[in-house]
């Protein structure tokens, strides 16, 4: 349902991430999660109010210079602990975010088959073991991405950490997405950069943005963003300013 995600704050990354999903509340939602790659990732994610997130990330305060956040909004599955996203493979070395509905999950499931343990009843938690079965293949990690997310149907915004990385991946079909540039527009460093489900999210810290469209994949690290088809060809995008405060 709300998405959140942002590289180059060297700390607290995870405030970012949390207040920024606080942003999204007025979307409605059922569960809320972390995670945050510091070398290895750190994954806090519960069912019920942004506070309970709050109360979990005070005690098991993950922190790194990369991290993605996620509000959910059920579809498959009850909204529990295990449900919530983020999503990681069995190696726990990849986690994903996801508003909307992957269609063809099942079939991707059956088609991993029994070398992967799935943890939850989403559609999304498939995401990651395609990312893990595509790196174990000997692809790099963005190419990785790019294959597991070129095999998904339906409707979907998608955000990826891997652990050892301090990039975020991003994709999106029929969801909306948005990046957010470092810049003097806001209270963050001039080397961040963000993206989200939509603006309010990370206003605090840019008036600078680019939205995404439809089939565009995108990444972010503190060296800048690039925006591209899922197949790989550059896009050519317009940075807008965003006039208004949250
Ligand atoms: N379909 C996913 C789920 O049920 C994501 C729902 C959402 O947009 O929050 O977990």
């Amino acid at each position: 349902c709300g998405i959140i995600g942002c590289v180059g704050h060297d700390t607290e990354t995870t405030d970012v991430l949390v207040e920024g999903l606080s942003t999204l509340e007025y979307r409605g939602y059922d569960s809320a999660g972390v995670a945050l790659a510091d070398g290895q990732l750190a994954v806090t994610k519960r069912s019920g109010t942004i506070d309970e997130l709050r109360k979990a990330v005070d005690i098991e305060q993950p922190d790194g210079p990369v991290g993605i956040g996620h509000t959910r909004w059920s579809t498959h599955g009850p909204p529990t602990d295990e449900n919530a996203h983020p999503h990681t493979d069995c190696t726990g070395d990849v986690a994903v975010v996801h508003n909307g509905i992957i269609e063809n999950y099942q079939e991707l499931r059956d088609e991993l088959g029994e070398d992967h343990t799935f943890l939850s009843e989403t559609d999304t938690e498939v995401v990651p073991h395609l990312i893990e079965e595509a790196l174990e293949t000997g692809a790099d990690p963005e190419t990785a991405v790019r294959q597991a997310v070129s095999r998904l149907e339906g409707s979907f915004a998608v955000a990826v950490v891997i652990a050892g990385l301090e990039t975020v991946f991003a994709v999106r079909n029929d969801s909306p997405l948005v990046l957010g540039l470092g810049s003097d527009g806001g209270e963050g460093p001039a080397d961040a950069y963000y993206l989200a489900s939509d603006v309010p999210a990370f206003r605090a810290y840019t008036d600078r943005v680019v939205y995404l469209d439809d089939g565009e994949f995108a990444r972010i690290d503190p060296d800048g963003w690039t925006v591209s088809t899922i197949a790989g060809e550059p896009v050519e995008k317009t940075v807008d300013t965003v006039e208004w405060d949250p």
